[in-house]
């Protein structure tokens, strides 16, 4: 995989994906950390010359114009970020993204309107995917949290360019997430969290990979349903308990270390705080669900996590988003946080726990993908990275 630094781009016309699907609250941008991540690879190629054309996606349009998803706000804090202006054009192909790129001078950057507005993107038709590459001479992926996905903007249009490379945000996630394919042992890892579907891969996989594997969030019930307890009306995904019974016969064979949390914080919904309290894990009411790991889950946590030399944390430990459910998530960010261990964290909401803890500088890596980064340990590579090679 080339580096943008081994690329030539003075003069060049740039396509530059980057990932600025970032959370948005009427009209204004709430949380820039996406942008300000790609901020170094956009000045490294205005700065040699480049024409930089940004292309992202914002969202779930499905293929339509939502003016609510529009990029136009995005523009703004970009500009801010990047100290510099930057131009917008509502359109990502066609004749008036083409002409805004004619008139882009080397050393500018331009910002195209959202890419999912197009069916195109996401479904990576050959059509769509010559419009974006007409636009430009050189492909440069810096989106590491879309580079999962074989979308047009992400494997389309590198293969229709003759010159790529990785922006410097994809080659310091692919650095740091490489160091835990070929870990310092024991390896820990934690899963959390409430996408089971999917993570049911990267739960395989981690297993595999892992010395010492800790379960919370809505991940732990489906283990807790696999030994055979009842969880109430806790979040389950009834289909997906035998993956969680194979987990732990392979941990078993194996002799790998798998703890669930030995109890919980339970209530009759997130917003029973008042009802909130601690039950062992055998003693999951049925009017009740899980809503938090409880304390003496988190010292044998702590335990556990005590020998490990690298930590990988996905998944919030509790619905950390309503208290009192948040302290079995903070204490465990605090716990990482003081860890000698390489510690790294990835996931949408897990990396939001962390930031709002103010504990993203003391955790080795964090990481600005959550699919992508639990694909990347799963497979070693992703869609976007293959595209590049
Ligand atoms: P990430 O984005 O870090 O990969 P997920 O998207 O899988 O994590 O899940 C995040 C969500 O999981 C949070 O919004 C949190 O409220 C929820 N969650 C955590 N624990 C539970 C639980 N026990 N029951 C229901 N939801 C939970
Ligand atoms: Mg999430």
């Amino acid at each position: 995989m080339k580096s943008i630094r081994d690329l030539d781009l003075r003069g060049k016309r740039l396509f530059l994906r980057v990932d600025f699907n970032v959370p948005l609250d009427r009209g204004r941008v709430t949380d820039r950390t996406r942008i300000e991540e790609t901020i170094p690879t956009v000045r490294l190629a205005a700065d040699t010359g480049a024409q930089v054309i940004c292309a992202s996606h914002l969202g779930k349009p499905k293929g339509k114009v939502k003016p609510e998803l529009s990029l136009a706000p995005v523009a703004v804090a970009f500009a801010e970020a990047l100290g510099h202006s930057v131009r917008f054009v509502e359109e990502c192909v066609g004749p008036e993204a083409e002409a805004s790129v004619r008139n882009l001078e080397p050393g500018e950057v331009l910002l195209l309107e959202n890419l999912r507005f197009h069916a195109g993107e996401e479904s990576n038709d050959p059509e769509f995917a010559k419009d974006l590459a007409a636009l430009a001479d050189l492909y440069v992926d810096d989106a590491f949290g879309a580079s999962h996905r074989a979308h047009a903007s992400v494997v389309g249009v590198p293969g229709l360019l003759p010159e790529k490379g990785a922006g410097l945000l994809l080659e310091k996630e692919v650095r740091e997430l490489s160091r835990l394919l070929d870990p310092q042992r024991p390896f820990a890892v934690i899963l959390g969290g409430a996408k089971i579907s999917g993570k049911i891969d990267a739960l395989r996989a981690l297993a595999r990979r892992a010395d010492v594997l800790l379960l919370g969030g809505g991940m732990a019930n489906h283990f807790v349903r696999a030994i055979g307890l009842p969880v109430g009306r806790s979040l389950l995904e009834e289909d997906k308990v035998p993956v969680a019974r194979e987990v732990l016969d392979l941990c078993k064979k194996e002799g790998k270390t798998i703890a669930l949390p030995s109890d919980f914080v339970v209530a009759a919904s997130v917003d029973d705080a008042k009802g909130a309290r601690t039950v062992g894990i055998s003693k999951i009411p049925d009017d009740r669900m899980t809503l938090d790991i409880g304390q003496k889950t988190l010292e044998q946590f702590e335990r556990l996590l005590e020998p490990a030399r690298t930590i990988f944390w996905n998944g919030p430990m509790g619905v950390f988003e309503h208290p009192p459910f948040d302290r079995g998530t903070k204490a465990l960010a605090m716990l990482l946080a003081e860890s000698s261990a390489v510690t790294v964290v990835g996931g949408g909401e897990s990396v939001a726990a962390v930031n709002e803890a103010g504990l993203a500088e003391k955790f080795t890596h964090v990481s600005t993908g959550g699919g992508a980064s639990l694909e990347f340990l799963t497979a070693g590579t992703l869609p976007g990275i293959e595209a590049l090679q």
